[in-house]
């Protein structure tokens, strides 16, 4: 992964000249502001770990497993939002954890616990670094360091379990890792986020993570079955059943804890055979209203696709659903929605049929295979475009949230008035990425010329667009997790007796206070 950009550097993607005219023309973006600082430049605080502590870490996981070199520390510097990454083209070095530790088994994770607590060291739980929320940056102030706790080595598919269709697998697997690992037997988890590429099971867990086939497979927190969790007190097993009465289900306490209950160390997950066919395909429609009504319409009657996502106007326009043709208006017009049907090859047929009626009745146009293709084909290679944005001396940044059905307009105008409002005359362009019966996700990318000080540029649209969701009822995220920087606006959601229970969770669980310090709880 690039220090201070997304993925395999060999990938980068040159901005098509169609884009630089728009963000020329339209937005006034005009040049770089400096060059980005290479990564000798970048500046780290010194490490400041007591000997003893590294000592005893080094004694659990073997001193190999223990690194305090500046690239170990600059790769586990904060995540892949925007304003990380602009940190870190500043040379900011200043979140580096002081140790990245690398157990390689629950046992070794509990004891690493323990020492941290015992040495007062806060720990960062570090899967594959791609938050956009702030979540692995750990509050210094009160402890004596801070270590990543890096779950890489965590990576074994454990049993298949073909019967039940549930698969154990560890938290440090990328996602690609655990496909190719399920599909020798013939499986699949279903799970596709943008991040997909990097993320791992373990952070997909523990940020409530929603990939882009959730129509078809749900979301991830709809995939775990059961979790084994290491926390300073002890271990914590969730689910022995595909349902209980037994009580309150404790799984949800683990699900969107973003590291500050516990350590997640092994996760029963619910796999799918493999498809034998996928067929991805366009629809247009008239207006963004008129293809809610029919991605609605589909979703609560279905046949229910497997991948359901529809674009704004803007967002139509300019082409973000295929970035291979990005600037171009490939689909025409108003709206593009991309349907996809994954499974065995006679039902794809049959929900396809099915849903073509149900979107033909609404008033869709039928585009074929070619827009869907595009879309399946460029669907990772989008956040390799905002490194090419951000050099360009543009801002981009994402946002999203979830509302019932009824509210979906609302809340989306809302959202765009704010980010106008505090951006001046930014490209706001919007999608319905994620569908349920009672309601859907919305997923904002702005785009903007960078003033002199773009995180602060951005903090302000930010904060804007966040005040806008709750008004108009909106959740403050649907997939991307709390992190540091939802917490105040997750408090507000939650109010005062949701905060209460959460510290208390916390208090018991994490009695010093070790783990994630400044991450979720408000
Ligand atoms: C370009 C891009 C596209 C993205 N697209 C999507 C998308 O389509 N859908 C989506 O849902 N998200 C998306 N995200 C957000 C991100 O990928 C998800 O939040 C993902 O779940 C994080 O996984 P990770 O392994 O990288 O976790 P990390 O970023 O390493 O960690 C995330 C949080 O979980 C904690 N954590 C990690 N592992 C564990 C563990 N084993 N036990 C306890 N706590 C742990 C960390 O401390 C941190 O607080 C995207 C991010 C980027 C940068």
């Amino acid at each position: 992964m690039l220090w201070s950009g997304w993925g395999d550097p060999a990938k980068a993607a040159e901005l098509p000249e169609p884009v630089r005219r728009l963000l020329a023309d339209f937005l006034g973006v005009r040049g770089p502001a400096g060059p980005a600082a290479t990564f000798g430049e970048v500046r780290l605080p010194a490490p400041v770990l007591p000997p003893p502590a590294l000592a005893a870490l080094a004694a659990i996981t073997g001193p190999e497993h223990v690194r305090t070199d500046d690239d170990a520390r600059i790769r586990h510097t904060r995540g892949r939002s925007t304003p990380d990454l602009l940190l870190m083209r500043a040379g900011d070095g200043s979140d580096a954890p002081d140790a990245v530790v690398l157990p390689g088994s629950h046992d070794e994770v509990a004891e690493v616990l323990r020492v941290c607590a015992e040495h007062r060291v806060a720990v960062v739980p570090y899967g594959g670094g791609t938050s956009v929320v702030g979540g692995l940056v750990a509050t210094r102030e009160g402890f004596a360091g801070v270590a990543a706790l890096d779950l890489s080595r965590l990576n074994r598919l454990v049993s298949v379990d073909a019967e039940s269709m549930v698969a154990e697998m560890e938290p440090g697997l990328r996602a690609p890792q655990a496909e190719e690992l399920l599909a020798a037997h013939g499986l699949t988890l279903g799970h596709f986020p943008q991040s997909y590429e990097y993320a791992t099971l373990g952070g997909f867990a523990a940020a409530r993570s929603s990939g882009q086939a959730s129509a078809g497979y749900g979301r991830f927190d709809d995939m775990v079955v059961g979790m084994t969790v290491a926390t300073p007190r002890g271990t914590l097993e969730t689910g022995r059943a595909p349902k209980s009465a037994a009580g309150p289900d404790l799984r949800q306490v683990i699900l969107g804890s973003e590291g500050a209950f516990g350590v997640i160390t092994s996760l029963r997950l619910r796999v799918h055979r493999a498809p034998g066919r996928r067929v991805y395909e366009g629809w247009r429609f008239a207006t963004f209203a008129d293809g809610l009504a029919a991605i609605r319409r589909l979703t609560q009657d279905g046949p229910s696709p497997t991948v359901l996502r529809l674009s704004d106007e803007t967002e139509t326009m300019v082409g973000l659903a295929q970035p291979g043709e990005l600037g171009t208006s490939p689909s025409g017009s108003g709206c593009l929605v991309v349907a996809g049907y994954e499974g065995a090859p006679e039902d794809v047929s049959y929900r396809g049929e099915r849903a073509a009626a149900v979107l033909t009745g609404m008033g869709g146009v039928h585009l074929g295979p070619e827009p869907g293709e595009k879309w399946a084909h460029g669907r990772f290679s989008a956040p390799y475009l905002r490194d090419s944005l951000l050099a360009a001396g543009a801002t981009v940044e994402t946002l999203e949230t979830a509302c019932f059905w009824s509210a979906v307009p609302r809340l989306q105008e809302s959202v765009r008035q704010a980010l106008t409002g505090a951006l001046g005359s930014p490209l706001v362009m919007c999608h319905v990425s994620h569908v349920y019966g009672t309601g859907a996700s919305l997923y904002f990318t702005v785009v903007t010329a960078q003033t002199g000080d773009p995180i602060g540029q951005w903090a302000a649209a930010k904060h804007a667009a966040s005040e806008a969701i709750l008004r108009a009822g909106g959740t403050i995220t649907h997939h991307h997790g709390v992190g540091r920087d939802h917490r105040e606006p997750y408090g507000a959601e939650i109010g005062e007796v949701g905060v209460e229970i959460l510290r208390a969770i916390k208090e018991r669980l994490d009695p010093v206070g070790v783990l994630n310090p400044g991450v979720l709880i408000p």
